[in-house]
């Protein structure tokens, strides 16, 4: 495929950039820039997300009938490598990319026209419930109880490490509706409100000292039978179709972003006179991340291209989850190695809006610790590598 940039394609990004000129203001920028973790957190993110909905480019993937900007794959790619470079808020997918997906496939007329507006405007802010203690890479052992009672579901157990719970006020989750027969075929795919009664959320403080997951208890939380996503007992086909969308990400456009900065950092002179860059050993390593990146980058424009023709991403998608993870874990540890000395200082206030305290690391390298300790989890969240592999030898190599 030809990757070079069209007339049209060229003429599309000097739209983008005019839109960030004009929409991506100071602030919002400063809060993207600020950013050590997977997603910004709101209200920075409710702002940028108002912009690109009236703009009609929030939900990039999705088709014209839904709301979608009816993109080509290659715009898809620009927009987003533009939106990374000028350090725009990360927006959490969770209703984009996930929850929507799923809707327009096992939605019923009623769900679809409820909840894909309020998606796309941004009134709803979703969280992922699937993962429980003990229950994360052998998903199919989940056991959240969820037992029928007249026109509701009444749910009892917890679920854990739900990215931005806390900010959520929508929640899709995998409940267990029968423990007879196969495990996977007693799972149900719910929607509920986080404000139901009997709902509550703990926070878990990440290594980076960050509240990004939490843990939800649930004790009789009744959900109407109405919110149930296709049929009882479809929840394991459903969440599968769902997990081909959240590992089919795009990673190239935001870690080249990353990459520039780690170059920036290290092309600055330390005290000697010398810099890194010119490190012989340090420029193989630049070299080698630049080639797996451009490697990364061609990889995904032929999973994208295959999506755009309504194909699912299928193995493909553990492929990219895998690389662009553990691409993420290098670029961060080359940014560890740039900023030398200046990785010690644990300045967590420094990262807040508006803060003015003058930090003692210096402004390029800001968020190289923070996202050095937030990407350990990458290869973690989302399906472990070694689960991604497992599931790319049985369907690439067939065993
Ligand atoms: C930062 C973060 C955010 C998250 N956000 C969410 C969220 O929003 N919603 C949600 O539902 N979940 C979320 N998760 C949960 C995540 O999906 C699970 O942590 C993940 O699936 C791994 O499950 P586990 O933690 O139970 O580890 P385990 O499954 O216990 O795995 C432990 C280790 O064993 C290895 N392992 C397990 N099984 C196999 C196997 N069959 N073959 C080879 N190796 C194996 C794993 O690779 C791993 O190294 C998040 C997790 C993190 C860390």
């Amino acid at each position: 495929m030809d990757l070079a940039l069209s007339p049209a394609d060229e003429a599309f990004r000097s739209e983008v950039r005019r839109f960030l000129d004009e929409k991506l203001t100071p602030d919002l920028r400063d809060a993207g820039k600020k950013t050590g973790g997977v997603l910004t957190d709101p209200p920075a993110t409710a702002k940028w997300h108002k912009a690109l909905y009236e703009k009609g480019w929030i939900a990039p993937a999705w088709p014209k009938e839904y709301g979608g900007p009816g993109w080509t794959e290659m715009q898809r790619y620009v927009f987003s490598s533009e939106c990374a470079s000028a350090h725009a808020p990360i927006l959490a997918n969770f209703g984009t990319r996930m929850c929507g997906p799923v809707l327009m496939r096992f939605g019923t007329l009623e769900q679809k026209a409820f909840y894909l507006p309020r998606i796309l405007s941004g009134e709803d802010y979703w969280c992922q419930g699937y993962s429980e203690p003990g229950s994360g890479s052998d998903l199919a052992s989940l056991q959240l109880k969820a037992v029928r009672d007249g026109d509701h579901y009444v749910l009892n157990g917890t679920k854990i490490w739900t990215t931005h719970a806390h900010f959520a006020n929508r929640m899709f989750c995998l409940v267990r509706t029968s423990s007879a027969g196969k495990r996977q075929e007693g799972i149900t795919f719910l929607l509920l409100e986080t404000k139901t009664p009997g709902f509550s959320v703990q926070p878990i403080i990440t290594l980076a000292g960050d509240h990004e997951v939490n843990q939800c208890f649930f004790d009789n939380v009744r959900v109407p039978v109405a919110n149930r996503v296709g049929e009882e007992g479809q929840g394991w086909t459903i969440a599968k179709y769902l997990l081909e969308f959240e590992r089919g990400n795009a990673y190239a456009a935001a870690l080249q972003a990353k990459f520039a900065a780690v170059r920036h950092a290290a092309r600055i002179e330390r005290n000697d006179g010398t810099a890194l860059a010119d490190d012989p050993e340090f420029k193989r390593k630049l070299a080698e991340t630049d080639i797996e990146l451009q490697g990364l980058m061609v990889t995904e424009h032929r999973v994208m291209s295959q999506l755009a023709q309504g194909q699912n991403p299928g193995p493909a998608s553990s492929l990219l989850k895998a690389r662009g993870t553990e691409m993420s874990q290098r670029i961060t540890e080359l940014g560890i190695e740039a900023l030398s000395f200046y990785v010690a200082p644990f300045e967590p206030e420094a990262r807040l809006q508006g803060a003015n305290v003058a930090p003692v690391v210096p402004e390029h390298g800001l968020v190289f610790m923070p996202q050095y300790l937030n990407t350990r989890a990458a290869t973690i969240y989302g399906g472990s590598s070694e689960v991604q592999r497992n599931i790319m030898s049985k369907l690439i190599l067939g065993f």
